[in-house]
């Protein structure tokens, strides 16, 4: 199996299969995102506890790149303190901007030093997304409605 069949099985499985789908009831904090370009929409629902995330859940629906990368996010964050977070959106938001399919070592060295201890895994299977500068919206979308709600609780 190729790594562009690979990519495309780990988006299929997040989509058919999505992790920590649904709404956390309040007092769980709550914002929605819409991506216009494409008609997506992600609700997302958090609850923080003494600076962790210690739930998260997405509903919603649209695309298959929407959907399943709020389901990577999700599954990536949970349990994660606001600061690793944080972090982890970074990352994400640096590999998505590099418009090339292939990470070259320089760019893998960077996104290293943001975090040595960072392994995007499952989620680096979204960087063939940056090759249709449209779907990159899509994939995002769950991210900045992350940080949507975070800054809104000022966390
Ligand atoms: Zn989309």
């Amino acid at each position: 199996m190729g790594l562009e069949d690979l990519y495309r099985e780990i988006i299929l499985d997040h989509y058919r299969s999505p992790r920590n789908r649904g709404e956390l009831p309040p007092p769980a904090h709550r914002v929605e995102g819409f991506n216009p370009l494409c008609g997506d929409e992600v609700i997302l629902t958090l609850e923080l506890t003494d600076g962790v995330v210690t739930d998260i859940a997405i509903g919603g629906q649209g695309c298959s790149i929407s959907q399943s990368s709020a389901s990577m996010m999700t599954a990536a964050i949970k349990g994660k303190s606001v600061d690793e977070t944080r972090e982890f959106i970074s990352a994400f938001k640096t590999m998505m901007s590099i418009h090339q399919q292939e990470l070259g070592d320089d760019e893998h060295a960077e996104l290293e030093e943001i975090n040595p201890e960072l392994k995007l895994g499952d989620l680096e299977a979204l960087k063939g997304v940056v090759k249709f500068p449209v779907r990159i919206k899509c994939a995002t979308l769950g991210w900045n409605t992350l940080v949507q709600a975070l800054d809104e609780l000022d966390a």
